[in-house]
């Protein structure tokens, strides 16, 4: 049976720009089960960005709530950032110190106890593939090691969900395949994840379920196996674009 991680409700987020007001989500409901992974998708502007950081708690709703294991994550928001892991899509190493040192700082952020982040730093390193860069600086990192750098250290305190925004923009695409492997291996081992992507083959390949974001409301959560099937295409990208096309004819 599917169990619920965690439940979006009703949420909205109003921006205040100058005089000028912009409703980029407008009453989101979403509900999360345990591990699996959910990708939000929809053209620039649908809302994506505003609704992962959100539920990351990079800032506020302006209405409605999100509840975690049956419980608001305004009650204790630093508790509950305990218990997620966020992945930014501009990389935010700390270039000038070591791999270690960058988990050893990652590790005090969510208050682990010294031993406990020796132990995590030598899981994920080895995990990871990065046990022969700990004492290399950020920035000699290729763009696919600091991005496999930045997801380990988003499991630097063991979260049990994970949000990753656009984690393979900008690699090459064998880069790419490699950290979609990561990905995966995260489901394996019980994490749930909640992805932003652009690409749709990415989206296709990974996601239990997509989530399709217009103009700030959930148009559409299906599987993709399902999305194709009842769109009669032959991959999600053509799905996408047709939803693009009814979307523009509304
Ligand atoms: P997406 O990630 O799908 O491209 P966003 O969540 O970034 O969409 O943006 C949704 C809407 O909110 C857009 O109209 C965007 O211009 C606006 N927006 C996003 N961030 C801000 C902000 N910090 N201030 C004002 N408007 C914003």
């Amino acid at each position: 049976m599917n169990t619920i991680l965690l439940q979006v409700l009703s949420v909205t987020k109003r921006y205040h720009n100058g005089t000028v007001m912009i409703d980029a989500l407008k009453g989101v409901d979403l509900t999360i089960y345990k591990g699996e992974i959910v990708t939000l998708l929809g053209v620039n502007g649908a809302g994506k960005t505003t609704l992962s950081s959100i539920i990351a708690t990079l800032h506020p709703a302006t209405s409605g709530d999100i509840i975690k294991n049956g419980i608001s994550i305004y009650k204790d928001v630093v508790k509950y950032r305990r218990t997620i892991g966020f992945c930014p899509q501009k990389p935010n190493i700390d270039m000038m110190l070591s791999l270690e040192e960058n988990l050893f700082f990652a590790g005090l952020y969510f208050g682990l106890s010294q031993t406990i982040i020796k132990e995590r730093t030598e899981y994920l390193l080895n995990r990871f593939g990065l046990t022969q860069y700990r004492y290399s600086k950020g920035s000699i990192l290729s763009g696919g090691y600091k991005q496999r750098f930045l997801l380990a250290r988003t499991l630097m305190h063991n979260p049990d969900l994970v949000i990753l925004d656009e984690p393979t923009v900008g690699l090459d695409p064998h880069i790419r395949r490699d950290i979609w492997e990561v990905i995966k291996d995260l489901k394996k081992d019980g994490i749930t994840v909640l992805l932003t992507t652009h690409y749709l083959d990415e989206a296709e390949k990974l996601s239990d379920r997509v989530c399709v974001l217009d103009k700030g409301v959930i148009k559409i959560i299906d599987t993709p196996e399902h999305l194709i099937q009842k769109h009669n295409q032959t991959n999600l990208e053509d799905v996408f674009v047709a939803l693009i096309e009814e979307s523009k004819a509304e």
